[in-house]
C-alpha cells in the first residue's frame, strides 16, 4: 500500500495536467493516487471519463493498477481562519457538494477579479488578462503570486504573499468559504471521509489546534492528514498523538503543486510506522467503497522489474 492522497492538477495551482500525475504516480510506484484539487472535481472527472474499462490483469503479467480515487480540497472558514479540509469522495455528482464547489469557485472567480482591481488600483495591471489565460477552473491566491513574480512586481511567491496576497497584504481580499460543517457534511453526502489537511500549517496554538480538531471531529470529520511535505518528526509524531486523542484516521500525502518546488514530489512524505498502519485511512470502514467507486488505470511493467 502505497498511496498519495493529496495532490494539485493545473485545474487548481498545480502546474501539471492530471495526466502527469497519473504518469508520475506509475513512476513513483504508488498504489492509490487522490487528485484533491482546490474546490473542483474536473481533474478528476477528465481522469474517470478517460480511464478504461475494467482491464483483466491476469492477461497482462507484470502489468501494474493504479486507483484513482475522487478528491478535492475545500477551503473552509473557522473562527475567521482558513482551514482545508480534503475529501475523499465516492462519487462526483452529488448535488450537496456539485453546489457547494459552484459556490467556492463563484467565490473564488470574485475574490480574483476584487484582488486584480486593488493591484490596478496600486498601478499594477494585467492580472485578469493573465488569470483569464490559465486553464485553471479554481483561481487561487497562488495564480496571483505567480502573475507577481512574472510580472516583475515580486521576487518570489513568498514575497509576493507577504507583500500583496496574505492578511496584511497590500491587495488582500477575504472570501466567504464554506463552514467546517457544511463541507463536512457535502464530502459524506458522497459516502466519502472528509480528512483535515496539514494541522501543523495553520497559525495555531496547541491547544487551538486542538480545539479545531475537536469541531472538525464533531462535525463529523473522521480523517487527517499526520505526514506530509516538509513535516519534521517531533510535529508529525504530535499529529499522530492527535488524531489518536480525537479518534480520527491517519492520511497521508504530498501536496505535491509543481516541479519547481525543490521540497515536494509526488508520493513523497514520511511513510507511517508500522505501528500506525492500524489507524491507517486504508483501515476506514468506507475506505473500500471509495476505491471501488473510484477507477484504475494501467501501466505495463517497467524496464527496472523486466530485467
Ligand atoms: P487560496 O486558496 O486562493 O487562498 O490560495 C492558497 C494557495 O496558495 C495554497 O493552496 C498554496 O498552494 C499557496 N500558498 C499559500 N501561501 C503561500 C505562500 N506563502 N507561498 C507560496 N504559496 C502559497
Ligand atoms: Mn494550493
Ligand atoms: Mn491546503
Ligand atoms: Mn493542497
Amino acid at each position: 500500500m502505497y498511496v498519495d492522497l493529496h495532490c494539485h492538477s493545473h485545474y487548481s495551482d498545480g502546474a501539471q495536467t492530471p495526466e502527469y500525475l497519473v504518469s508520475a504516480a506509475f513512476e513513483r510506484g504508488l498504489s492509490h493516487l487522490a487528485l484533491t484539487d482546490h474546490d473542483c472535481l474536473c481533474g478528476i472527472e477528465q481522469l474517470w471519463r478517460n480511464a478504461p474499462e475494467d482491464a483483466n490483469l491476469a492477461d497482462k503479467p507484470g502489468w501494474r493498477e493504479l486507483n484513482l480515487i475522487a478528491g478535492v480540497e475545500i477551503s473552509c472558514d473557522w473562527n475567521g481562519l482558513e482551514i482545508h479540509v480534503v475529501g475523499l469522495l465516492r462519487e462526483l455528482n452529488s448535488p450537496a457538494l456539485v453546489t457547494l464547489l459552484s459556490e467556492q469557485q463563484h467565490q473564488r472567480r470574485q475574490r480574483a477579479a476584487a484582488i486584480a482591481a486593488k493591484l490596478d488600483a496600486i498601478g499594477v495591471s494585467g492580472a485578469s488578462d493573465y488569470l483569464a489565460a490559465l486553464p485553471a477552473t479554481a483561481l487561487t491566491r497562488s495564480h496571483i503570486a505567480d502573475f507577481l513574480v512574472e510580472s516583475g512586481t515580486c521576487k518570489n511567491k513568498q514575497k509576493a504573499f507577504k507583500s500583496h496576497l496574505g492578511r496584511r497584504g497590500k491587495a488582500y481580499v477575504a472570501a466567504k468559504w464554506a463552514s467546517l460543517d457544511q463541507a463536512v457534511n457535502a464530502i459524506q453526502a458522497t459516502g466519502g471521509i472528509a480528512v483535515l489537511a496539514h494541522p501543523s500549517r495553520y497559525p495555531l496554538t496547541r491547544s487551538k489546534l486542538s480545539r479545531l480538531i475537536g469541531d472538525f471531529s464533531a462535525a463529523g470529520g473522521e480523517a487527517m492528514e499526520v505526514s506530509y511535505a516538509n513535516l519534521d518528526p517531533i510535529a508529525k509524531k504530535r499529529l499522530l498523538e492527535l488524531a489518536s486523542e480525537h479518534s480520527l484516521f491517519y492520511s497521508c500525502g504530498s501536496d505535491f503543486h509543481t516541479l519547481d518546488s525543490q521540497w515536494t514530489a509526488l508520493g513523497k512524505y514520511p511513510r507511517l510506522e508500522p505501528s500506525a498502519i492500524k489507524n491507517a485511512i486504508w483501515e476506514h470502514p468506507r475506505w473500500h467503497s471509495i476505491v471501488s467507486a473510484g477507477r484504475s488505470v494501467y501501466a505495463p511493467p517497467s524496464q527496472d522489474s523486466e530485467s
